[in-house]
């Protein structure tokens, strides 16, 4: 699960709370509250993967949208009211139970990803696999184990009792009687919470995909697709990078307003810091990095829009979206402030839900330009220049606190043949999946960026060239492995990479050029190797 226990906790219930007050006072007011906590649940549960528990949700926030009328039909029938009240009480007793059964495994995981990076390094994603007939899929569970997805195989009969999860379920309906298929969608749906559901063998007409969708699944593919392409949509799945809190800071003078802001924030999962001298802001800036500035418009010596000016004169803050919270009266602040680019305004005093709305679609607009600037677009992976940036912090951490770090430079064998052979989107796809596969690979705290057209960096803290060496030459062989599809046939290919470490270097300029020399040496020996630099 991407979503941290404690806010899945905290939503679920706030929703529920939502729910207890219409109850108690069953106004069209308290209504629109629940139903507007409902949808802003759903779109969660969405957000952070919980296929099944989000289809929950969405039945639910449906039947509540079908009884929102108006002033004069609430409360709603006493029928009405224990139909929503029975399944307000399920959806929570499912989150209960599915974070009862999901925390041991997450802390495991957590666990993991701090260890060196000497071990193999699986990201923890499970596919499980519920087919009667499994030799047509060897293939596909052998390319899947390429990329680190361990895949469980169950006959229908066989599934293990409640409690775990994997992050797939992939279930071949070939096989089971005709009349039964959706049922036991059906019921597989109703069991796992989080896991993602894909169809498999689903007749490819119309009706057939329909049915599969509606029972339950998230995806469906036809008897007869070619096996790259379900690979592809189960790596796609599996895919979800674990996203940080939401930060904010929040730059006001009165103590009761920021009370009121952090807890409306808090409500929503998102993490806040709060000052009230606008002097301390580029020190807070720095130190807490946040996603977004929620900025009073009056302090005592100095306004909002004042301290937003000085903010703006670094460009490193120049693009964080500042929200501002003005008094009704502030108009011509209002206007100053629009003029010098602010972003939003809130009038106190300002309402939670709007307030949370325009943190959260700010931030997830600032976000993406962020990605954008410093992620490649091909791969999602870091790009040239935040891929150097990175490993001179790491480095320059390294150099405090006198630890280790492995750099590999990796570069594809012979890969002007792919794309005259096959096409240069066949060679992207190529380079997706190198990306892929380091992604999975390597820990969270591993540096991995696309540093050319088919060269990668990859910097490893905490970790000895030695160590690098085994990892990186596990993640070649497999490499070698990977079938890349074209047309109905698939070819092989291979890297080269050369590793140097800190502290026998300590720059990580210098730490790059030498790596750059190990895999030179690497082309040389004859391609498909991994070697240290010798100095
Ligand atoms: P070597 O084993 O010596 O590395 O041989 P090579 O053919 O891989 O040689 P080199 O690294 O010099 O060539 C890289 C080729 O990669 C050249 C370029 O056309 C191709 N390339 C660079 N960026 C991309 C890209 O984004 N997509 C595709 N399809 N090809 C790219
Ligand atoms: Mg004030
Ligand atoms: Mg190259
Ligand atoms: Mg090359």
């Amino acid at each position: 699960m991407s979503c941290p226990p404690a806010e899945l906790l905290k939503k679920c219930e706030s929703f529920a709370a939502t729910w207890r007050a219409y109850r108690a006072t069953p106004s069209f007011e308290q209504f629109v509250e629940f139903a507007i906590t409902l949808s802003s649940f759903a779109e969660f549960l969405h957000g952070k993967g919980l296929s099944g528990l989000n289809q929950l949700s969405r039945d639910l926030e449906q039947q509540a949208l079908a009884l929102f009328g108006d002033d004069d039909t609430h409360p709603i029938s006493p029928a009405a009211m224990a139909e929503l009240d029975s399944r307000v009480a399920s959806l929570s007793s499912r989150i209960t139970a599915y974070l009862d059964a999901a925390s041991r495994p997450i802390e495991e995981r957590r666990a993991a990803v701090e260890t060196p990076a000497a071990a193999d390094l699986s990201s923890g994603r499970r596919i499980w696999f519920v087919a009667e007939q499994m030799a047509p899929w060897q293939e596909l569970i052998t390319q899947l184990g390429y990329f680190g997805i361990q895949v469980n195989h169950y006959a229908w009969a066989t599934l293990p009792p409640d409690g775990d999860e994997p992050t797939s379920l992939v279930i071949d309906i070939a096989g089971v009687p005709a009349g039964e298929w959706t049922e036991r969608i059906k019921a597989l749906r109703a069991r796992f919470a989080a896991s993602n559901m894909v169809g498999l063998s689903i007749s490819a007409d119309f009706h057939g995909m329909q049915s599969a969708l509606v029972a339950g699944c998230d995806f469906c593919f036809p008897r007869g697709t070619a096996l790259p392409a379900i690979v592809a949509k189960l790596l796609e799945l599996n895919d979800s990078e674990e996203e940080a809190p939401f930060r904010v800071l929040v730059v006001e003078d009165s103590i009761t307003a920021i009370k009121l802001i952090q807890r409306a924030l808090d409500e929503n999962g998102v993490e806040s810091l709060a000052i009230s001298h606008p002097g301390d802001a580029l020190d807070a800036l720095k130190r807490y990095q946040p996603d977004l500035i929620l900025m009073d418009m009056y302090m005592p010596g100095c306004t909002g829009v004042e301290a937003a000016r000085v903010i703006r004169q670094h460009a490193e803050f120049l693009s964080v979206p500042i929200v501002y919270l003005s008094g009704e009266t502030d108009v011509a602040l209002q206007v100053e402030a629009l003029r010098l680019g602010g972003d939003h305004f809130l009038t106190k005093p300002f309402n939670p839900v709007i307030l949370n709305a325009v943190v959260q679609s700010k931030i997830e607009r600032y976000r993406l330009l962020r990605r954008s600037m410093f992620h490649d677009s091909l791969t999602g992976l870091l790009n040239h220049t935040s891929t150097k940036q990175k490993l001179d912090t790491v480095v320059s951490q390294a150099l405090g606190d006198r630890g280790e770090i492995a750099v590999a430079m990796i570069d594809i064998d012979h890969f002007k043949r792919v794309n005259d052979s096959y096409g240069h989107p066949v060679g992207d796809q190529v380079i997706r999946s190198l990306a892929w596969l380091l992604r999975r690979r390597l820990r969270k705290t591993d540096i991995v960026g696309r540093y050319g057209g088919e060269e990668f960096l990859v910097g490893l803290p905490n970790t000895n060239a030695e160590q690098a060496h085994t990892v990186l030459d596990r993640i070649r062989r497999d490499f070698g492995q990977i079938n890349h599809p074209f047309n109905e046939t698939w070819f092989n290919t291979s890297f080269s990479s050369g590793i140097a470490a800190f502290p026998d270097i300590l720059t990580g300029e210098g730490l790059i050029k030498a790596a750059d020399e190990a895999l030179y040496d690497a082309k040389r020996g004859g391609r498909n190797r991994v070697i240290m630099y010798q100095g």
